[in-house]
């Protein structure tokens, strides 16, 4: 089956689960697969989902995730906590991550 790979667009005969050509699969580090990958089966996640899912160190999913949206593959989605019944939600949005390739929108 041919597909289009998901970094840089080219087509190829893929059986995988998810597109990336093996050139970019040698391109990129396996972290940052990895994080593609999870982004892209599970779309918008925390960070702290993608340490859960992934088992890597905060540190080291936030510094591939930053070198990732330089590169324009990700993008932040700040998103409200929800109201309580207190009143409005306090504290910081929530920053989720989503892939910004590969995706119908
Ligand atoms: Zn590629």
């Amino acid at each position: 089956m041919k597909t289009n790979c998901l970094l840089c667009g080219k087509k190829f005969d893929s059986d995988m689960k998810f597109p990336i050509c093996f050139d970019c699969d040698s391109i990129y580090p396996q972290i940052q697969i990895n994080l593609i990958e999870c982004l892209y089966h599970n779309g918008t996640l925390l960070r702290s989902e993608l340490v859960d899912n992934l088992g890597t160190a905060r540190s080291t999913i936030y510094d591939n995730l930053l070198i990732l949206e330089t590169k324009d593959l990700v993008k932040r989605v700040k998103k409200r906590r929800p109201d309580t019944s207190d009143g409005p939600a306090r504290g910081r949005p929530n920053v989720l991550w989503s892939l910004k390739v590969g995706v119908e929108s």
